[in-house]
């Protein structure tokens, strides 16, 4: 048969270059190994061959690796890619010099190179670590996990490819997907510039984009030519299939506004972005939207409940005990609950819709009611008694009944501080001691 015949008729077929026997087939010539070609090449009783030129040329150029299951992969595919690159070798050897066939097996020497290059042993040469567009890729040990590529979107097959995870977004990629990246690290987004868009579904239109994925920049139409365009609802910019793979994600804007929480079709950019804000306090819920105290009742509930706590945190960081028994850290997965009583994170506000978040809060206020009140000596000697009347029990700042004087922060009882108007008798105490203060040193200067 010509070179070029049989060359044609192997690039036509796609022929697996590991089930060995296939293209001698109408040769008319059964072999003992035919029956073995659905078993992986290790399990063959003998070991494919290279012995002509042309059973080298297209060892595994036209074939996709990376849509075969598993199982039919082996570690033994590197072995028979190294056995051909040198049969290759030495057919170039042989070939005259400067022929068509010596430039053809030439570039198919590179082809094998390069092959062998995607399926080395991941602990063979590649870097643990590779920082790229502010993504630390660390290299994943895992051989047994099935992954998909967030740039190629084919799967990863553990076993026998390098891949890399981005500590800071997760991104996952292929090792010869690294350098294709194009995208920066939207970890470093959500540090430098954490707020979110909080217009709903900004669209502009395809024609902003001049017809282009707004990541990748391929060429895309709502018509799907050449390529589908879906949109994100997120930054409500529209994206290729590669780059989105319509994930589903709440989207702040339209829980701000609208208190919804439907997940939305979101671009795989978007879904990590929003990911990884999900816990961050940076909805400052009072400024955004005040309505919603009106419209949502439980956020009122937790409004009171944070208020409350922020004033029991002075007890806790001044008790020895409570500092021991680590009552604070109850509130370690929403540390802005500690700080502050206005900032919301979008998780926050999912579990304020689900109703898990008052229950919680509720449950922590009352353990640490019971800290200070009950439990704790020395907590409860910071207690104050109602200077107006000098009656009833001891009063905290946190109890419902009670008023707090902005400027000193003296507890009194409701119904006797009823308003602004009522004087506070260790402000006047205290204004009484600055002033006699102030006149003290200006008579010793006289005298
Ligand atoms: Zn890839
Ligand atoms: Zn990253
Ligand atoms: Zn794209
Ligand atoms: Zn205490
Ligand atoms: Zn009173
Ligand atoms: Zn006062």
């Amino acid at each position: 048969m010509e070179y070029d015949e049989k060359l044609a008729r192997f690039r036509q077929a796609h022929l697996n270059p590991f089930n060995k026997q296939q293209h001698e087939q109408g040769s008319g010539e059964e072999t003992p190994d035919r029956d073995t070609e659905e078993a992986p090449p290790e399990l063959s009783p003998s070991e494919p061959e290279f012995h002509c030129p042309e059973c080298v040329m297209d060892l595994g150029l036209s074939e996709d690796h990376f849509s075969r299951p598993v199982g039919l992969f082996l570690a033994s595919d590197v072995q028979q890619l190294r056995r051909a690159i040198e049969q290759c070798k030495q057919v170039i050897l042989e070939l005259p010099e400067q022929s068509e066939k010596q430039k053809d097996a030439v570039v198919r020497l590179i082809h094998l190179r390069l092959k062998l290059q995607e399926l080395k042993d991941p602990s063979e040469d590649e870097p643990n670590i590779r920082v790229l567009l502010e993504h630390r890729f660390y290299k994943e040990k895992s051989k047994s996990v099935k992954q998909t590529c967030d740039k190629c979107n084919t799967i990863i097959w553990g076993l026998i490819q390098t891949w890399y995870t981005c500590t800071g977004c997760y991104y996952r990629c292929h090792s010869k997907c690294l350098n294709l990246i194009s995208k920066p690290c939207v970890r470093s987004k959500v540090s430098h510039q954490a707020e979110y868009e909080l217009n709903i579904c900004p669209e502009m239109g395809l024609d902003s984009q001049d017809y282009r994925c707004a990541e990748c920049r391929a060429p895309i139409s709502l018509r799907g030519v050449p390529s589908e365009a879906r949109q994100c609802d997120y930054t409500g910019q529209y994206y290729c299939s590669h780059c989105h793979w319509n994930d589903l994600a709440v989207i702040p804007a339209r829980v701000i506004h609208n208190w919804d929480f439907e997940p939305r079709k979101v671009s795989r950019c978007s879904m990590r972005y929003l990911a990884l804000m999900v816990s961050r306090p940076v909805l400052r819920l009072r400024e955004i939207n005040p309505l919603l105290f009106n419209y949502v009742e439980e956020l009122v509930e937790i409004r009171k409940l944070r208020q409350d706590i922020l004033l029991m945190k002075p007890y806790f960081i001044t008790c020895k005990e409570a500092m021991e028994s680590r009552l604070l850290l109850q509130l370690q997965d929403r540390q802005h609950f500690v700080e502050n009583d206005e900032m919301y994170s979008v998780q926050d506000l999912v579990d304020v819709h689900m109703g898990r978040l008052s229950c919680s809060l509720t449950e922590i206020h009352t353990l640490f009611a019971k800290h200070i009140k009950l439990d704790c000596e020395r907590c409860q000697a910071k207690g104050f008694v109602c200077e107006l009347c000098r009656e009833g029990d001891v009063l905290f700042p946190f109890d419902s009944h009670t008023s707090v004087c902005t400027d000193c922060s003296a507890v009194f009882h409701r119904d006797c501080y009823y308003d602004n108007s009522t004087t506070c008798p260790k402000c006047a105490r205290l204004t009484l001691r600055k002033r006699s203060l102030f006149q003290e040193p200006s008579l010793d200067v006289d005298a």
